[in-house]
């Protein structure tokens, strides 16, 4: 069984909403780089018989125990004193410790104050760890029964260059297991109920671990085993073989970044028409770095005279159809698509909310299109939540429906006899 591994946080801060406990999202991902798992996190306040409580059970639990804060050289940084409670040791000021530390206010124009003695002490057993990017060291403690605990500062840079620079490298050598084998597969336009209605009977999750992250328009599944990886590999497969026109990459990454990389290098361009998502559109794909090789521009057409002085929509049609709807969403692409000169226009036009629905047209109700050199396809979707999550999943969704017109175009395939209108 490889090692498991718990971190004590601490702070009052964490627990009063001023500051968010990233340490643990932090430590949890070098571990598992590592084949190690951080199996808990105990985050308190810099309360000595708290802390030492804390400690104690992690270790009683724990081979790794990781602390953090509460080393800085005020009365209320207590982690030192509750660590030697914890253990029933005892700790002495360490002249190399005091010379480090000494060294470092030096550099910085500062003197060694009383107070800072404080943190050269070291707990009886231990070693120093030089803190690359601050004063307070850190410390390791080998303990009874191959048990070993970790001291770290609180501020995130000393933190982060104390694990890199000691921490990490002692693990590699002395604790690592071998790391799991996962795989991550990215969803658009699928729930993540149906991803769990055909995962559920399929997964046997004593040999595959199986995790589901959700945001707006996106479902992220998360496949880990730590046996043989044919047991995910044949699970990704079963999910490719089902899900073809939702599955947009097999690894971590959101569908803009996977459809510049299908546009990036091939000449194509793409030029965007947004109503609803004001511009989220323009700028998720302009956050990409390299999309200025394959993004022209776009309108935002809010208005409707916008619409039809910049995008050509006819007065006729937003007055009989209006403005959501599947002709001006058609409109708009086909419309920016040669106003800009891009070989793809991708329009949004939709009612985002709180208000301006109506029995006809709700509020979610988002028409998209995309038009390109073998057609124009149109999509109607209905999606629920705030009007930030409207605007969020109506993006993605543009996204997705030009990452489809991107994959299924290959030669042989003839996308104009595919059904225009497409309902979600
Ligand atoms: P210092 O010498 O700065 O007092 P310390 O080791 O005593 O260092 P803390 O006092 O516990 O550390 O924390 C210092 C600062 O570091 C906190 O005010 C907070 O901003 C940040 N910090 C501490 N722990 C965390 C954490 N888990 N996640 C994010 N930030 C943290
Ligand atoms: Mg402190």
């Amino acid at each position: 069984m490889n090692p498991v591994a718990e971190l004590v946080s601490t702070g009052a801060e964490l627990l009063s909403g001023r500051t968010i406990n990233r340490h643990a999202a932090l430590l949890g991902g070098r571990l598992a780089d590592l084949g190690l798992r951080l199996g808990r996190d105990t985050t308190l306040p810099d309360d000595r018989a708290t802390v030492a409580a804390a400690i104690r059970d992690a270790l009683a639990r724990a081979d790794l125990v990781f602390t953090s804060g509460g080393l800085g050289p005020t009365n209320d940084d207590v982690t030192r004193e509750a660590i030697c409670d914890a253990l029933g040791r005892g700790m002495s000021e360490s002249a190399e410790g005091i010379a480090w530390i000494e060294e470092r206010l030096r550099r910085a124009g500062r003197v060694l104050r009383p107070n800072s003695r404080r943190q050269a002490h070291l707990i009886d057993g231990g070693v120093l760890l030089a803190n690359p990017a601050g004063v307070a060291p850190g410390q390791r403690i080998d303990l009874p029964g191959g048990k070993t605990l970790f001291v770290l500062p609180g501020p995130p840079r000393e933190f982060d260059a104390i694990l890199e620079t000691h921490i990490l490298p002692w693990l590699r050598e002395h604790a690592a297991g071998a790391p799991p084998t996962t795989l991550n597969l990215m969803f658009c336009g699928v729930g993540e109920s149906d991803l769990h209605d055909f995962l559920g009977p399929r997964v046997d999750e004593s040999v595959v671990e199986l995790a589901y992250c959700a945001a707006p328009g996106r479902v992220e599944v998360r496949l880990t085993t730590s046996g043989d990886r044919s047991a995910v590999d044949a699970i990704a497969a079963a999910l490719r073989a089902q899900f073809p026109e939702f599955l947009y990459a097999g690894q971590r990454e959101g569908i803009g970044e996977t459809v510049a990389r299908l546009l990036n290098g091939t000449g194509r361009t793409l030029a965007v028409a947004e109503s609803c998502t004001g511009g989220l559109l323009g700028g998720r794909i302009t956050e990409i770095p390299g999309s200025s090789s394959f993004f022209r521009g776009g309108v935002i057409a809010y208005a409707n005279e916008v619409k039809t002085a910049q995008l050509g929509v006819p007065e006729n049609v937003l007055a009989s159809v209006g403005a959501v709807s599947e002709e001006a969403a058609r409109l708009m692409a086909e419309n920016v698509r040669t106003r800009l000169g891009a070989t793809y226009g991708l329009s949004v036009t939709g009612v985002a909310g709180p208000g301006g629905g109506s029995a006809e047209k709700p509020v979610g109700l988002v028409w998209l299109a995309c038009s390109g050199p073998s057609g124009t396809r149109v999509q109607r979707c209905q999606f629920g939540g705030d009007r930030s999550s409207v605007r969020e999943n109506a993006l993605q969704r543009a996204l997705w429906l030009l990452w489809r017109e991107l994959t299924s175009s290959a030669p042989g395939e003839n996308p104009s006899v595919r059904p225009a209108r497409e309902e979600v």
